[in-house]
């Protein structure tokens, strides 16, 4: 008998982002590098895989598996066992095997410099080919029907290979090796331009320059992509911008940029290092930055701001018609106003037709409505304002896994869901605002597609506090086993706590427009001590009613006239709020205050900023929610200021601060003459000041050392650096938000860290 070669076999499951990113291929070079035998395959949202051979190269070879892992994927945990090798002569990448467990899907990403580069390479056979992808790069998520990811089951089935794709498809070596989406010129979807009444135009790359050169002479036009419409036109056509609104019905809340490269975008604003590193990463989001002055941008693109939203091209078609047009294009979703983005050819013909003069088209179906990701980069750390395209459905873990599936269905606004299944939390993408029937037919449907997708039927609901809210209706509908109420603020400080592991108490700050508050008041300013488990209230904004309820978060001038009503003496100096409010709607307004109808009281950051910006005289109507706050950030800028007087009292166990003071003194000194930046800026230090002293007191009395930071007023830089350095220099660890934004799309994750934590210990 002759002593055989010592062989040993390993099978190795590994977790994380491993499905759609060319881990296989890679796998499967990193197993021939080492002269091992055996196979890969995907197995559910994992990929399992089968070596053997030497025990040293073994060794090597599950080393490598993790230091060389390609730069989209992501390795979370790698189980490993003994296997029995099975005499294999070569290494196969072999046809998947479904079963159940956590199902991650891959996020879209964006073009890769080798097919970009390919893209404009004359001699490459995909030269110009609008769906050039390949294993690193490409649409996933939006594409795919159901898992495992194989290209029977995207809906790039309805275009099968040609002989040569089919040859990339099945070569080890190719990076084109089981990519599922490879497409080219001769088997590829096809993209044409279509008049509003339906006539095509042109189809290929004709289309897309005669797109181009309608952009050029000011025609706005629909864009299909790759989770939906987007509408643009030229952006440095103040007329085509102004048309554009006026068409969408969106007067004043800024639109997204798209540029081609990085030194296009540099041209229009300015761009730091960590700004380049997240403008030019798979996730392509549209990243506020600092507009330059003198750019080209047409002023109707981001009017009253001192920042523009920018992202770079990430799908090829996007570079082939930029590069035709040669400038910046206005890329706003395609959608009216608040609703749904339109994602299918009929459906963006019906819905878009009204605002788009053409329609560049393709018969690529999209299977899943994504928006652009929005984010900012903020004290030296990116902050998600929108999660979407990129980073959705990208699971979160939960601190606490819940014993039971839940779905979270989240707040009204700017709406996410969260379905959950152990400690794994599938975040939606941004849905939006649920007060329309579209909207609400794009939540019904993208909580199928999670359910179907991650394969999870929950029997818990979680809803706000909120019994009038749509969400909450549907959840009550749902007819599941149980369901739990969270409030909101509540819930955003358990989404920070819980996206950094933490159980134990902090003291969390939530600062936000609205949401109900348990004594049935409107909050939205609040110091919380919280764990997963429960809350108590520790600090408040003063209440002040809100004549006209909801119509105060649109027009400041209410919420100042809310503040006087409780202290009629300061009337001088809130002067410039009601320069240009009617008598009638000013004596309706102080009626409803005196009967208490229709004037909910409010202890809300959103709506002191609105006052502020009223009393000095800058907004008395605003045309979108924040605007005000928006536009006192830009005026304040980073200008160093003393901050005024803003008293705090103590009634009982919960600090209450009064802002009246404050804001009289803003009216006056703006009165006097001061100018308005200084005192935008001195505003902003007051907030810090205060409300990071107060923190730190109830952190102290409370025996805590950990503070959060939660709610959409975080959104302000100055606001969100300024507490959390104040916080920081008392000695206190602050958690902020990194994976999830820190406004309502981060609700539904926090209600269901709450409702997992909850229900496991009531098992
Ligand atoms: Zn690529
Ligand atoms: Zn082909
Ligand atoms: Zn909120």
């Amino acid at each position: 008998m002759t002593a055989a070669p010592a062989i040993a076999a390993r099978l190795l499951r590994v977790t994380g982002v491993v499905q759609g990113v060319g881990f296989r291929p890679f796998v499967y070079r990193l197993a021939v590098r080492h002269a091992l035998a055996g196979w890969v395959r995907n197995v559910a949202g994992t990929v399992e895989i089968h070596v053997e051979g030497g025990a040293e190269e073994l060794e090597a070879f599950q080393q490598e598996l993790r230091t060389e892992v390609p730069p989209v994927a992501r390795i979370d945990v790698v189980e490993l066992a003994a296997a029995v090798p099975a005499g294999a002569h070569d290494f196969r990448i072999i046809a998947s095997a479904d079963a159940d467990g956590i199902r991650p899907v891959t996020p879209d990403l964006a073009i890769c410099k080798e097919c970009e580069a390919e893209l404009f390479d004359p001699e490459n056979r995909r030269f110009r080919h609008p769906f050039i992808t390949c294993t690193n790069c490409g649409p996933r998520y939006t594409v795919i029907r159901s898992l495992p990811y194989d290209r029977e089951r995207t809906s790039m089935a309805a275009f099968p290979l040609c002989a040569r794709c089919e040859v990339e498809y099945n070569t080890s070596a190719d990076r084109r090796h089981h990519a599922e989406t490879v497409a080219c010129p001769d088997c590829g979807p096809r993209v044409w331009l279509e008049r509003e009444d339906g006539i095509a135009l042109s189809e290929g790359d004709a289309a897309i320059r005669d797109a181009a050169a309608e952009l050029r002479i000011g025609r706005i036009i629909a864009i299909r992509g790759i989770g939906g419409f987007h509408l643009a036109c030229d952006a440095t056509d103040d007329i085509a911008v102004r048309r554009l609104r006026e068409r969408k019905r969106r007067d004043a809340k800024p639109f997204a940029v798209m540029v081609r490269t990085l030194d296009d975008a540099r041209a229009l604003g300015a761009v730091s290092a960590q700004e380049a590193h997240l403008l030019t990463g798979p996730e392509r989001p549209v990243l506020l930055v600092e507009r330059a002055a003198g750019s080209c941008l047409a002023p109707a693109v981001s009017p009253g701001l001192d920042r523009v939203g920018v992202m770079l091209a990430y799908a090829p078609l996007h570079h082939l018609l930029l590069e035709a047009v040669g400038r910046p294009l206005v890329m706003t979703s395609g959608n009216l106003s608040e609703e749904p983005i339109a994602i299918g050819n009929t459906e963006a013909r019906m819905r878009l037709h009204n605002i788009a003069d053409l329609f560049l088209l393709h018969d690529r179906e999209i299977l899943s409505r994504i928006d652009d990701s929005v984010a900012r980069v903020v004290d030296g750390a990116p902050l998600l304002l929108r999660r979407a395209r990129g980073y959705a459905p990208l699971a979160l873990r939960l601190p606490v896994a819940s014993p039971q599936p839940i779905l979270a269905v989240g707040p009204h606004l700017k709406n996410t869901f969260t379905l959950v299944r152990g400690d794994a939390a599938h975040v939606s993408p941004h849905i939006g605002d649920l007060d329309t029937i579209e909207s609400l037919e794009h939540f019904h449907a993208t909580v199928e597609r999670y359910e179907d997708l991650f394969r999870i039927a929950p029997t818990v609901a979680v809803r706000d506090l909120h019994p009038g809210y749509l969400s909450t209706r549907v959840a009550e509908e749902l007819g599941l086993s149980r369901t739990i109420a969270v409030q909101h603020h509540h819930a955003h400080i358990a989404a920070v706590a819980a996206e950094h592991g933490i159980t134990t108490p902090v003291v969390g700050l939530a600062f936000d427009g609205t949401g109900l508050g348990d004594d049935g008041h409107v909050w939205g300013a609040e110091t919380m001590v919280a764990d997963l488990n429960g809350y108590r209230r520790a600090a408040q904004l003063r209440y002040v009613p809100l004549p006209g309820g909801d119509l105060a978060a649109r027009e400041p001038w209410r919420v100042a006239l809310g503040y006087l009503s409780l202290e009629p003496g300061v009337a001088d100096a809130f002067a410039l709020a009601f320069r240009d409010i009617g008598a009638d709607c000013l004596i309706t307004a102080e009626r409803q205050i005196e009967r208490r109808l229709n004037a909910p009281l409010a202890s809300s950051m959103g709506r002191l900023f609105d006052a502020a910006s009223a009393v000095l005289g800058l907004r008395q109507r605003a045309s979108y929610e924040g605007q005000a706050a928006m536009e006192l950030e830009s005026l304040a800028g980073a200008q160093p200021a003393e901050p005024l007087t803003f008293p705090v009292r103590e009634t009982g166990d919960t600090f209450v601060l009064d802002p009246i003071p404050l804001l009289a003194a803003l009216g006056e000194q703006r009165q006097r003459g001061v100018d308005a930046g200084l005192l935008a800026a001195r505003f902003h230090e007051s907030v810090v000041r205060a409300t990071a002293d107060v923190a730190i007191n109830v952190a102290d009395r409370a025996g805590i050392d950990i503070a959060a930071l939660g709610g959409g007023s975080f959104q302000n830089a100055r606001l969100f650096a300024g507490i959390r350095r104040r916080l920081e220099a008392r000695g206190l660890r602050v958690l902020v938000p990194r994976q999830l934004g820190p406004n309502d799309g981060a609700i539904s994750f926090g209600q269901a860290a709450i409702a997992a934590s909850l229900l496991a210990r009531w098992d």
